[in-house]
C-alpha cells in the first residue's frame, strides 16, 4: 500500500490523479490533498478521501475549509500556505508525491518531496523549468525518483532502454522527437493572431488542461518549457531535441537510435496513461482510458514547427541555451504574460513580446542557489509587470 500526497488536487492533474487512485484501492491511499483557494470542491474531496491533511495555500481558505470539515464531522487537519505544503510534500509517512501544482508555486513543495527521497511524479514542469540542475541534483542526492507525468516525457522515458543510465550516447540514442499539436492556433491567419480571445486560446483541440497550460499550448511556449523539461529529465542540450508538429497528439513523442531506429509511445490523448504508468512503474495497471482505435485514427500527420507563428519556442531554446537563471527568467515573465492575458489586459500577441522583452533587459545569474533563483524570478516578474503597462491595449 502505497501513500500518496496530491499537490493541486482540484485540478485538472490532481483530479485525473484521483480517478486513477479510486480504481486500485488495494494498491493506494491519499494521504494528503492541497489547493489554492477552492474550498468547495476540497471539502467535497475532503469527504470522499479522509486525507490526513488537506493544505490550502490560501491562509482565509484553510480557515474557511477548518470549520466547514469540522461542521461535517470530518477529522482531516488543514494546514496553510508554503510551510504546510512542504509538509505534506516531505512527511515521513508518504511514499508518492504527485506534483501538479501550476507555475512556480510548486517549486518549494515539489522540492521539499526530492529532498525527502519521495517518488516525485512530476507534472509541474514550471519547477523544473526553474531550477533545473539544482532539482535534479537535489533527486540525485536524496535517493528521490523522478518519474515525469508530461505525456510527452513520460512517452521519452517509455522509449528509452530499462535502467537509463542519465548518458544519452551510451544509450545509444541519437535525438529525442518531441511532438506537439500546435494548439489551437496551428492554422489561423497570422495577422489575425492578435485578436485572439482567452476563451479562444484555451480552446484546446485535443487536451482538456488548466486554463494556464492551454494558452501556453496556444503559444506553444508549453513546448518550449518541455524541451527545457526534456533537457534536464533525459541528461540532454537543445541540439538533441526536436519539435515535431503532430496535430493529431496520438504519438506522444519518440526516440531516435543510432540505428536508426525510432520508437514512438503511442496512446489516446488521457493523462491518466502517463499518471498511471507513474504511479505503477515499473509494474503496469488498469488506467480506465478507452483503447486506441487504429481503424478511426486511420492517418498521422507531421510538420515542422513555424518559428515566426510560435516566437515563444524560439525564446524558450535560447534561455535554456544561455542557461543560469535565463529559463527562472523566462518562465516568470511568462507565468505574467499569460495571467494578464487572461485578464484581459494584452492581446494574445504581447505574451511573446513580453517575454523576450524581460529576457533581453534582466542579467543572467548562476542558478546554483535557491535565492539566486527566487531572486531572478521575483526580478522578472516586476519588470513583466512593468512591461504589460507599455503594451496596455485598451
Ligand atoms: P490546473 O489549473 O487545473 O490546477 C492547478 C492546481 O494547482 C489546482 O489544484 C490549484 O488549486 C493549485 N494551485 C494553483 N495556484 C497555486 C498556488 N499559488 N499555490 C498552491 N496551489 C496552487 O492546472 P493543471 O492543468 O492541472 O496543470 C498542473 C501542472 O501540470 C502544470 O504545471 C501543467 O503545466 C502540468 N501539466 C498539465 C497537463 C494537463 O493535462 N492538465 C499536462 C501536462 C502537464
Ligand atoms: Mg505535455
Amino acid at each position: 500500500m502505497k501513500s500518496v500526497t496530491i499537490l493541486g488536487s482540484t485540478g485538472s492533474i490532481g483530479v485525473n490523479t484521483l480517478n486513477v487512485i479510486k480504481q486500485h484501492p488495494d494498491r493506494f491511499n491519499v494521504f494528503a490533498l492541497t489547493a489554492k483557494n477552492n474550498v468547495d470542491q476540497m471539502v467535497q474531496q475532503c469527504f470522499e478521501w479522509s486525507p490526513r491533511y488537506a493544505v490550502m495555500a490560501d491562509n482565509n481558505s484553510a480557515e474557511i475549509l477548518g470549520s466547514r470539515l469540522r461542521d461535517r464531522g470530518i477529522a482531516t487537519e488543514v494546514l496553510s500556505g508554503t510551510d504546510g505544503l512542504q509538509l505534506v510534500a516531505g512527511h515521513n509517512d508518504v511514499d508518492y508525491v504527485m506534483a501538479a501544482i501550476v507555475g512556480a508555486a510548486g517549486l518549494l513543495p515539489t522540492l521539499a518531496a526530492a529532498r525527502a527521497g519521495k517518488r516525485v511524479l512530476l507534472a509541474n514542469k514550471e519547477a523544473l523549468v526553474m531550477s533545473g540542475q539544482l532539482f535534479i541534483d537535489a533527486v540525485k542526492s536524496n535517493g528521490a525518483v523522478l518519474l515525469p507525468i508530461d505525456s510527452e516525457h513520460n512517452a521519452i522515458f517509455q522509449c528509452m532502454p530499462g535502467g537509463f543510465s542519465g548518458d544519452l550516447e551510451q544509450a545509444g540514442v541519437r535525438r529525442i522527437l518531441l511532438t506537439g499539436s500546435g494548439g489551437p492556433f496551428r492554422t489561423t491567419p497570422l495577422d489575425e493572431l492578435q485578436n485572439m480571445t482567452p476563451d479562444q486560446a484555451c480552446a484546446h483541440p485535443n487536451w482538456v488542461m488548466g486554463r494556464k497550460i492551454s494558452v501556453d499550448s496556444a503559444t506553444m511556449m508549453n513546448k518550449g518549457l518541455e524541451i527545457i523539461e526534456a533537457c534536464w529529465l533525459f541528461n540532454t542540450n537543445v541540439d538533441h531535441v526536436e519539435v515535431v508538429l503532430h496535430p493529431q497528439s496520438v504519438i506522444h513523442s519518440m526516440v531516435e537510435y543510432a540505428d536508426g531506429s525510432v520508437l514512438a509511445h503511442l496512446g489516446n490523448p488521457d493523462m491518466r496513461t502517463p499518471i498511471a504508468h507513474a504511479l505503477a512503474w515499473p509494474d503496469r495497471m488498469e488506467a480506465g482510458v478507452a483503447q486506441l482505435d487504429l481503424f478511426k485514427l486511420a492517418r498521422l500527420d507531421f510538420e515542422k514547427p513555424d518559428y515566426k507563428r510560435f516566437p515563444c519556442l524560439a525564446l524558450a531554446r535560447e534561455a535554456m541555451q544561455s542557461g543560469g537563471t535565463a529559463t527562472a527568467i523566462l518562465n516568470a515573465a511568462n507565468e505574467i504574460a499569460v495571467e494578464k492575458f487572461l485578464a484581459g489586459v494584452i492581446r494574445f500577441t504581447d505574451i511573446a513580446h513580453i517575454v523576450k522583452e524581460t529576457l533581453e533587459a534582466l542579467p543572467n545569474h548562476n542558478a546554483d542557489s535557491l535565492q539566486a533563483i527566487l531572486d531572478d524570478d521575483n526580478a522578472a516578474r516586476e519588470f513583466a509587470i512593468n512591461a504589460v503597462t507599455g503594451n496596455v491595449h485598451a
